[in-house]
């Protein structure tokens, strides 16, 4: 390890690893940095995500993909079903494969990689920052021109930066999620269940992983809990519907549902993925958000180096990239997911009646939209400038 790096990426996850490959070039320095022993383990993910948005950045490995998904089910809490197409395949992955191999592309573009490293503590000093990182055992002080926070939901970098990162309970779903096997799936069918009974203020998911296996997994509002946790709410869930199961994995993890970061961007450090809170606020997805934020930080942080100025005047056009494209359409996604959260058990299942009505062929995200909306014609602005796009 050496004693100074042009750019310092803390953590390992598709948001790190994205970064560190665009920010490397022949003539600069790149370290990654994460503290679990191995990239991509533990998974604390239900693995969805879209083929095509990912090919924009990433060449796509077969390995990668469980399975296709090309339709899914809503179920409303008298159990109404409602099946509609997607918009672009999906699909659900490996991910204990994918951030392993992203993390590889990145080595292989020479950046350096170390797992068991845990950045404890950064300090600014004059231009640069002092980063504490303890690696098997040994403590080591590095300089850094440039820091990337991608640090996950539970960041600490950014804080040390002195930026707020708290995020109020209204904003965070608790999830807890199984992979179940020996049960029975759809193929290329994803399942969401709405009701208080399972996830207040969320969903419950079941996304299958191939052949009788599914992650199967839950989300509840932070200000919608009412005692029951969510690993809980999950083993009611399973027992109910999947009583045969055998679990293969068992995870629980934090989703920010919330706006991204007003500040991702500080002189010499740039915060990306789940540490910026960069997640789609009504799917909880975040895997092509760290990936297309960490495409947008990589490339700033690897110019600033060019240019020999990593300061904010230099970093902005990644607030500037990030707020303009991705970060606007997330604003709209996070005032859908505020009326969503807000939704009753009997306003679900009257939104499930009106939809029977629709015939198949144009029954997709957007007509959803448009029938449950019907009363608030601002919200249906916004959903058909998201979605029409998508179709
Ligand atoms: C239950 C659950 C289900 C989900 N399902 C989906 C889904 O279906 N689709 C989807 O798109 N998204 C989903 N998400 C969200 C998705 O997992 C995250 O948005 C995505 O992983 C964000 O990537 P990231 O790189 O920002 O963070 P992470 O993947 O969390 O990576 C951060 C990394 O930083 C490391 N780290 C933390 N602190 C330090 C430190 N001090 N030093 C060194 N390393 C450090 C961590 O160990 C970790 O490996 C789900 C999340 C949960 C919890």
């Amino acid at each position: 390890m050496r004693t100074e790096y042009d750019v310092v990426v803390v953590g390992g996850g598709p948001a790190g690893s994205t970064t560190a490959r665009f920010a490397k070039t022949p003539a600069n320095s790149v370290v990654l940095f994460e503290k679990d022993r191995e990239i991509g383990v533990p998974v604390r993910c239900a693995e969805a995500t879209s083929i095509p948005d990912l090919g924009r950045f990433v060449k796509i490995n077969p390995c990668w993909i469980a399975s296709t998904v090309t339709r899914a089910r809503l179920i409303s809490p008298s159990g109404q079903a409602v099946l509609l197409n997607l918009p672009a395949n999906g699909a659900v992955l490996h991910r204990r494969i994918f951030d392993h191999d992203l993390a590889q592309i990145a080595a292989d573009q020479g950046v350096e990689v170390y797992t068991k490293a845990d950045v404890y503590k950064i300090e600014r000093s004059d231009r640069y920052w002092r980063v504490y990182v303890r690696h098997l055992a040994h403590d080591y002080c590095l300089k850094a021109k440039i820091v990337i926070a991608a640090d996950g939901v539970e960041s600490r970098i950014a804080r040390f930066a002195g930026i707020r990162t708290q995020t109020v309970l209204k904003d965070i779903e608790s999830c807890a999620q199984a992979m179940l096997a020996n049960i029975d799936v759809t193929a290329g069918q994803i399942d969401f269940y709405f009701s208080s009974k399972w996830a207040p203020g969320g969903y419950v998911w079941v996304f299958p992983k191939g052949d009788h296996c599914a992650n199967v997994g839950l989300g509840v509002n932070g200000a919608h809990f009412d005692g029951r946790s969510a690993i809980d709410l999950l083993n009611a869930f399973i027992s109910e519907k999947f009583p045969d199961a055998a679990r293969l994995t068992c995870v629980a993890g934090g989703v920010p549902v919330a706006k991204s970061l007003k500040q991702i961007a500080v002189d010499g450090l740039l915060i990306v993925g789940d540490a910026a809170r960069q997640v789609n606020p009504v799917t909880g997805g975040g895997i092509l958000a760290a990936i297309t934020a960490g495409n947008i930080a990589g490339t700033v942080a690897a110019g600033a180096i060019d240019q020999a100025d990593w300061s904010l005047k230099t970093l902005k056009e990644y607030q500037i990239e990030w707020d303009k494209g991705v970060g606007k359409d997330y604003s709209r996604f996070y005032n859908i997911k505020e009326w969503m959260t807000e939704l009753s058990d009997p306003e679900l299942d009257e939104i499930a009646e009106l939809l029977h009505d629709i015939p198949p062929t144009e029954m997709n995200i957007l007509t959803v939209f448009k029938v449950a909306l019907r009363n608030k014609p601002t919200l249906l602005f916004e959903a058909i400038k998201l979605f029409a796009k998508m179709i």
